[in-house]
């Protein structure tokens, strides 16, 4: 009995395992898009993001000489105070898209992206509404700085991603978005999918308080190509004083330059770290 009890579970989880590996086959992003549609462990972790940025807006405001951003150089302290945030999976959730992209055996593709973004129809990450709406309040400008892209002056007049975008946050209560505020991919020339020229340009004017977003690559400049792992963790180290202080993350498994640079890492000598 007790032989056919340990053969039963092992049957048990050796077809588990092989539904595992048959899922992970069909779609490696099966899982993590699951876990962040459906477990309440995702939203807590988002909404403490939130909270701790929050509860951080105090002491940023009073003093003077904190700045969030490695960009932000000279005389900054008389600058009026903004935070820069990330607009996708981390003020906006897009993951009925992603699932769409999985059920529908699809690699990402622009023109669904594109599609999606003219929907308005994304949701809020959990605690980001409050917390726009807190810093608005005080006083604090919110910038997003956002790799959703215009097509230049020529083809894409206005920049249909800011019009459909800045329409989705107003339609879920965010604080109107003047579009001087939201810094798309492509927007003027120079800024592309590497942020430090976008944050830079808001740095000019404001003292950054905080910076908060989904992947390194807002946060820091230079993270999302020719670098491998261990050096991008490295740079995480080498910043730790500021995270949960002036830099925010929100996870995602589903995508970002974390997985772009597993494709591709350069060594260490290569980048002279
Ligand atoms: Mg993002």
């Amino acid at each position: 009995m007790k032989n056919e009890m340990a053969r039963t579970r092992w049957a048990i989880l050796f077809g588990a395992a092989i539904l595992l590996s048959a899922c992970a086959t069909q779609n490696p992003n099966l899982y993590s898009a699951l876990w962040v549609q459906t477990a309440a462990e995702y939203r807590a972790e988002a909404l403490e993001t939130y909270t701790a940025a929050m509860s951080q807006l105090d002491e940023a405001l009073l003093d003077r000489s904190w700045t969030a951003a490695v960009e932000q150089t000279g005389d900054y302290m008389g600058l009026p105070p903004a935070v820069i945030l990330d607009i996708d999976e981390t003020v906006l959730d897009n993951a009925p898209f992603q699932g769409q992209l999985i059920l529908d055996k699809m690699p990402f593709d622009p023109a669904r992206w594109d599609e999606w973004v003219a929907m308005e129809a994304a949701t809020a990450i959990p605690g980001a509404l409050d917390f726009v709406r807190e810093a608005a309040r005080r006083g604090v400008a919110v910038f997003y700085i956002t790799n959703r892209s215009c097509a230049g002056a020529d083809k894409d007049p206005g920049c249909a991603q800011e019009t459909h975008t800045i329409r989705n946050l107003a339609r879920l209560g965010f604080p109107e978005t003047p579009p001087d505020r939201i810094l798309l991919k492509g927007e003027q020339p120079g800024w592309t999918s590497e942020k430090k020229s976008r944050r830079s340009a808001v740095a000019q004017r404001h003292r950054i308080l905080m910076l908060v977003g989904d992947d390194l690559g807002d946060f820091l400049p230079d993270v999302a190509s020719g670098i491998d792992p261990d050096q991008r963790k490295d740079l995480v180290d080498r910043y730790k004083d500021r995270w949960g202080r002036k830099w925010f993350i929100l996870p995602n498994p589903v995508y970002g330059s974390w997985e772009r640079v597993l494709v591709a890492p350069k060594a260490a000598h290569v980048r002279g770290f």
